[in-house]
């Protein structure tokens, strides 16, 4: 179904999970933060793939496969529109993940005992332990950015640890995955810039929330996971500057990345190719082409604009009750609530919900620095998206106090 206008009956529609029940009672899915629903439009393009289209792409001559190449090639370009960037920047990975590793393993012999790489205590574990095991592979010191007691950046005590500091590479990410806050990157970046700092940017949480021109930003790395912006799972993408692409060492070596090889030397091809050996996920990428296609139907602000006013609105029902304590900024958010109710374990509080058909995460969110700094052993993350409406948040309240009546 096509979308013209933020009309979100009709967008619900096109999100066929939406549609189901959970123990009884409709679903209310506050977990996108973890993965988006797939609207109609992508479980149709991944189908296709395989009942129709199926054959491998960058090998064959014959027709299937020549039309499998260019399909996943016009992918790249319209992925690399999306973020402003050229096509020959976007190299396909199996997620977020991978695309940190693939750097953190790309930049071995570029780093050196007398580096110093600077990661934050709100990012995911996906951009902190890749940045441990560099640092400790290389002797390299591995800095942490200050944070404040509440968890947000104090922008100009950030600029002057990197000016300090003047680290190799600066890992941080454009949204908490736990918080939802938004990270104010543009002056981090100035300052990393100043001092010859590369950034890479974990844009797993703002890539659908945000959706950033990535040569406005400026940041040298910015990678994404697909199944976070309504596409399929084990897909994702880094995008880095050509040259610099080019200065990494192959992640994996293997077919389809090579120029030439003999029994006993190989050489490489430029990016994106040499980052992409063996047969890829081209199912995925044709899904998330869809998803693309489906959020270029929409228009960006009108999403924004449903966020934030969800957003606030939840906020606002969520502080009323009784004990709940918010580690949330509200101003600068995507759309996630990280909260707990007075000490009661936030596995217990989302078993309970979950009997209400309330689909929440509990625990530490892949981020137990985070937890530490915040004192907590985990949360509770409501997380919404531009398919949520207010019956969505009025079912979660309702549940949420229904729940806690049990407790206390
Ligand atoms: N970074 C952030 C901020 C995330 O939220 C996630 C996923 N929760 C990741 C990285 C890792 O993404 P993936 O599991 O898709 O590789």
């Amino acid at each position: 179904m096509s979308v013209t206008s933020f009309d979100l009956t009709k967008i619900r529609q096109d999100f066929p999970t939406l549609k189901q029940t959970i123990n009884d009672q409709p679903l209310t899915y506050l977990d996108s933060a973890a993965t988006t629903h797939k609207p109609q439009c992508v479980i149709d393009a991944t189908n296709a793939f395989y009942s129709e289209q199926n054959a491998n792409v960058h090998r064959g001559r014959h027709t299937l496969s020549e039309q499998a190449t260019q399909r996943y090639e016009q992918v790249r370009d319209k992925t690399a529109a999306y973020f402003g960037v050229a096509s020959n920047e976007i190299v396909w990975t199996k997620g977020a993940t991978e695309a940190i590793n693939l750097v953190a393993n790309g930049l071995k012999n570029q780093i050196t005992s007398s580096d110093t790489v600077v990661i934050t205590p709100l990012d995911h574990h996906a951009n902190i332990v890749p940045w441990q095991v560099l640092t400790q592979q290389t002797g390299a010191t591995l800095a942490v950015l200050p944070l404040n007691a509440d968890a947000t950046f104090d922008i100009d005590a950030c600029c002057d640890f990197i000016a300090l500091h003047k680290p190799k590479l600066l890992a941080i990410s454009q949204a908490s995955n736990t918080l939802g806050n938004i990270t104010d990157l543009a002056p981090l970046i100035r300052c990393a810039k100043s001092v010859g700092c590369l950034v890479l940017v974990d844009g797993a949480q703002g890539a659908l929330h945000l959706k950033s021109n990535l040569n406005t930003l400026d940041c040298d790395f910015y990678v994404f996971s697909a199944h976070k912006m309504l596409g399929p799972t084990g897909l994702g993408a880094l995008y880095g500057r050509s040259a610099l692409l080019n200065s990494l060492l192959p992640y994996q070596t293997g077919g389809e990345m090579i120029e030439t090889v003999t029994l006993t030397h190989s050489t490489f091809r430029e990016a994106p190719a040499k980052f992409e050996s063996g047969t890829p996920n081209i199912a995925g990428v044709l899904g998330f082409g869809a998803a693309l296609d489906y959020l270029n139907r929409l228009n960006h602000q009108d999403i924004v604009n449903h966020e934030q006013a969800l957003l606030q609105y939840a906020a606002h029902k969520l502080l009323k009750i009784d004990g709940i304590t918010l580690y949330s900024e509200l101003k600068h958010n995507i759309g996630t609530l990280c909260f707990n109710y007075k000490n009661e374990h936030p596995y217990d509080l989302a078993t309970l919900l979950d009997g209400y058909g309330v689909a929440l995460r509990s625990g530490h969110h892949c981020t137990q620095p985070l937890m530490t700094h915040l004192g907590i052993n985990g949360s509770l993350r409501a997380s919404l998206a531009f398919y949520n409406n207010r019956a969505d948040v009025d079912n979660f309240i309702f549940a949420l106090q229904n729940c806690i009546a049990l407790l206390d």
